[in-house]
């Protein structure tokens, strides 16, 4: 199993760097997004349906804001480790995290033994 060394600080610092910048950018848009909306005799609507169909687009987007800023805290998190030399060691158990895993979600904080188990946790009905 291959693990994060600090050769690679560079590669993930970039990875992690352009994954804020997405973030931020989903963000933003929300952001100006809902203020737009909030202008009078911004499209009247009559219909229900168009009404309907805005809510559940305001909805949605909300949504992806909310997974946005988490994830955004995550990715930061992950830098703040990077610069601290803790990056790719699992949170819960100091354990190093599998290199593939980092390839894949760089912002990972636990090790896939660590996440299943917290993931059993979060779900009792389901991990019995
Ligand atoms: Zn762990």
């Amino acid at each position: 199993m291959k693990h994060y060394d600090n050769s690679l600080a560079g590669h993930f610092g970039t990875i992690l760097a352009q994954r804020e910048a997405e973030l931020r950018a989903v963000l933003d848009t929300g952001n100006k997004k809902e203020l737009s909306d909030a202008q009078p005799g911004n499209g009247e609507v009559q219909d229900f349906k168009d009404l309907a169909e805005r809510e559940l687009e305001s909805d949605m987007a909300a949504m992806d804001e909310a997974r946005a800023a988490i994830e955004l805290s995550q990715v930061l998190a992950a830098s703040r480790r990077l610069r601290e030399g803790s990056f790719g060691q699992c949170l819960e158990c100091g354990k190093p995290i599998d290199l593939r895993r980092l390839e894949v979600l760089p912002s990972a904080a636990f090790c896939v033994a660590c996440q299943t188990a917290g993931e059993t946790t979060s779900h009792p009905l389901t991990g019995a």
